[in-house]
């Protein structure tokens, strides 16, 4: 892969050396279905498709967020500013999930507008995408798992988890994006039911709903952690590689 001067104006900034680079040729495919195999079906055995309740699986973009928005399912509507749904392009290749708002994102209603947003739209320009305005192949999706900040950013509580994950099940089945990132435990937890460390799952590509899925570290992780920031970039480059043959398998 070659990098323009941008390119590794970005990788600097995420505090990547060039000659660390990985040349990814052949991703580990965790199943056959993100190869030239027949396509997954619309909705894989891991599913948790019945975890959509009832309306919501037929919800539109404009009642999904009204939903999202006038949601009390959980404490968490107690005490929100705002909800914050999502933000990027509604075809969007790329969804990536975090976690759940923090004050920021409270207080403006846009996932990951914070410090380690600015992190995030760094790893994303380095391979040539963003959130702003732009066509599907290069504006992302991202979305959290929790629509409302839990108070003092502590972590999300399994009922507010589940009470939530319909809204997130919705939204990947609008995009149909052709690859997720999940970004952190609880992006892993929810979407692959998997309590497994996510140094454990990154590496590989899963799936979810037939979408092949990368995991990765939290860019929060990643600020604290940041001899970790390598591997995300791995992990971008797998997720680069797993969309490009989604793609190409129509
Ligand atoms: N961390 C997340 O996981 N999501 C946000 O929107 C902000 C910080």
């Amino acid at each position: 892969m070659r990098w323009s001067e941008r390119q590794r104006a970005m990788l600097q900034e995420m505090g990547i050396r060039l000659w660390q680079t990985p040349q990814p040729d052949e991703p580990h495919v965790d199943t056959a279905t993100a190869t030239g195999t027949p396509p997954a079906p619309a909705v894989a055995a891991n599913a948790p498709v019945a975890l959509v309740r009832g309306d919501v699986a037929r919800l539109d973009w404009p009642a999904l967020r009204e939903a999202v928005a006038s949601c009390t399912a959980c404490a968490l509507c107690k005490t929100r500013r705002q909800t914050v749904f999502g933000v990027g392009n509604p075809r969007a290749h790329w969804m990536l999930v975090g976690e759940a708002p923090g004050e920021q994102e409270d207080l403006q209603g846009e996932p990951f507008v914070g410090k380690s947003g600015q992190l995030l739209d760094n790893m994303l320009r380095a391979i040539g995408l963003t959130r702003g305005e732009a066509a599907p192949e290069q504006q992302v999706y991202i979305a959290n798992t929790l629509k409302c900040r839990p108070p003092g950013n502590r972590n999300p509580l399994p009922d507010e988890l589940e009470k939530c994950e319909g809204f997130l099940i919705r939204q990947v089945q609008l995009v149909q994006p052709k690859v997720i990132l999940a970004m952190g435990a609880y992006a892993v937890q929810s979407l692959l039911r998997s309590t497994e460390p996510v140094g454990r799952l990154r590496g590989r590509v899963h799936q979810y709903q037939g979408v092949p899925l990368i995991v990765s570290y939290h860019p929060a992780y990643l600020l604290r952690n940041p001899v970790d920031k390598a591997k995300a970039w791995d992990d971008l480059c797998l997720a680069v590689e797993a969309s490009r043959v989604r793609s190409a398998s129509g």
